[in-house]
This record gives structure tokens, C-alpha cells and sequence, in this order.
């Protein structure tokens, strides 16, 4: 699989935690900073292959990231865990149905199709209002499933006691809402060359890798080069924290692109 893997470009939508950054109502210094990279819509990466294109998750800012990205085809969305800031742009999905008049594909583990079917209930109806988004939902479990040219290894990761998926593709893996992997996992992510991780703030947190924990599984894992995403305005300002990061880690930031 490694040698083969097609050439995959790697786009960051959205390098924020759950409220984004700014966040609503906060006039702290990393708010209220006029450096770009401090200004982080809801997580989520663009993959695309010489064949395909997918997201991962859609969030609530999905709209806003397809626009300003001019994305104007998108073949599949492929979804990490069921909760709110991952999952709530789904509806969007219907200016891609209108333009390639088929379905999308939606790739869900079981706990995030049932958040899904209850959160959008009304395109699964059996009588659908004229309009609704049009999907084909594929479920995934932490087999390795294909979309494309690409094959995709699922990584089972803890979200305190919640299961969520992360993406191996070749040499680039991408980890969010994670605050621990089990050995099984962890042997999954070796030998990438790229991975992405969530590290929300310095102090510790039930769910999520704080930025020390996150280095530390960097190093654990040998891996060359890390992002680091779902970020909180409370880890600080972007230029201050990657100062202060070991060779070969980086904040990542809305716009950041990579090719693999
Ligand atoms: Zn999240
Ligand atoms: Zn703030």
C-alpha cells in the first residue's frame, strides 16, 4: 500500500476546537489577534487524489469552507465521531447533489450514522421533502476500507470513553479528539511520515491531548513531522506557541495545505 499510494493533497479547513476561535463574546489576546492563523473555523481536512475528493467531517463552518475554498465538486464525506462541531454542516451537502445530481457518500462508524439519522432525520425519511440532501451512507467500522485510488485504515482513538475514528492514508494520518490511543492503535500510526493530532490547550483535559501530551505521542511514535489542530483560543497565540515546539511540530492553521 505504501508504495503505491497516489499522490494525496491535504487541505485544512478548520484547525478549531468546538467553539472556534474567535470564540463568541471573548476579548482575549488571541481572540481579539489580527494574525490570521489565529482566526480557526470548526476541524476538518480536504483530501484529494488524482481520483477523488473528500472531506473529513463537516462541521458548522462546512458551507463556509467549501466557499472559500471554491470547492465545487466533492465526492464523499467520510465522518471521525458523532459530536456537534463534526457533524452539524451535513446539510450542505445539497449544493453538491444539485450540481452532480447524485447522492454524496458518507462514510460513519455506528455511533456517528445514529447521530445522523437523529440529528438529520428528514433525509432519511421514506417520503423525502423535495430538496433534502440526497446521501448514501456507508457504514465503516476499524477496517480498512477504500474510497477511490485511496485505501483508508481507520484508527480507533479514545474521546475519554467515546470511540473515534482516525484516517491513515499511505504516509499521512489524521487524529483528532483524542486523549488516548491503545498499543493496537498506536502500531496503526507508526511509520507515517505526516500526522495530524488534536492538542486544545496547554493545561490537561478529560478528552483532549493537551500540547504536552500531544508532543509526547509525537515522539512516541517517531514520527518526522506533526500538525497539531482542534485548537482552543486558550493555548495561546500561533507564532508564541510554534516558537516554543520541537523540531519537526507545528500549529496547523486554516489554509495550510501539504502533499504527500
Ligand atoms: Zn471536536
Ligand atoms: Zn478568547
Amino acid at each position: 500500500m505504501l508504495v503505491d499510494y497516489p499522490p494525496i493533497h491535504i487541505n485544512f479547513l478548520g484547525t478549531g476546537t468546538s467553539s472556534g476561535v474567535p470564540m463568541i463574546g471573548c476579548n482575549c489576546n488571541v481572540c481579539t489577534s489580527t494574525d490570521p492563523k489565529d482566526n480557526r473555523l470548526r476541524s476538518s481536512v480536504m483530501v484529494t487524489s488524482p481520483e477523488k475528493k473528500l472531506v473529513i467531517d463537516t462541521t458548522p463552518d462546512f458551507r463556509y469552507q467549501m466557499l472559500r475554498t471554491g470547492t465545487g465538486h466533492l465526492d464523499a464525506v467520510v465522518f471521525t465521531h458523532p459530536h456537534k462541531d463534526h457533524i452539524a454542516g451535513m446539510d450542505d451537502i445539497r449544493a453538491f447533489n444539485f450540481f452532480s445530481q447524485k447522492p454524496m457518500e458518507l462514510y460513519a462508524n455506528y455511533l456517528t450514522e445514529e447521530a445522523l439519522r437523529r440529528d438529520f432525520y428528514y433525509a432519511f425519511a421514506d417520503h423525502k421533502y423535495p430538496g433534502v440532501p440526497e446521501i448514501n451512507l456507508n457504514s465503516i467500522d476499524d477496517k480498512p476500507f477504500t474510497i477511490g485510488d485511496m485505501d483508508i485504515v481507520p484508527i480507533e482513538v479514545w474521546h475519554m470513553k467515546m470511540p473515534v475514528l482516525g484516517f491513515r492514508f499511505g504516509k499521512f494520518t489524521y487524529i483528532t479528539d483524542a486523549n488516548r490511543l491503545d498499543e493496537e492503535s498506536k502500531e496503526k500510526v507508526r511509520g507515517s511520515e505526516v500526522v495530524v493530532i488534536n492538542a486544545l490547550r496547554k493545561e490537561k483535559h478529560i478528552s483532549h491531548f493537551n500540547l504536552q501530551e500531544a508532543v509526547d505521542l509525537v515522539h512516541e511514535l517517531e514520527i518526522p513531522r506533526a500538525y497539531f489542530t482542534h485548537i482552543s483560543h486558550q493555548l495561546g497565540l500561533h507564532a508564541e506557541v510554534c516558537r516554543d515546539l520541537p523540531n519537526g511540530i507545528e500549529l496547523a492553521y486554516d489554509g495550510l495545505t501539504l502533499d504527500l
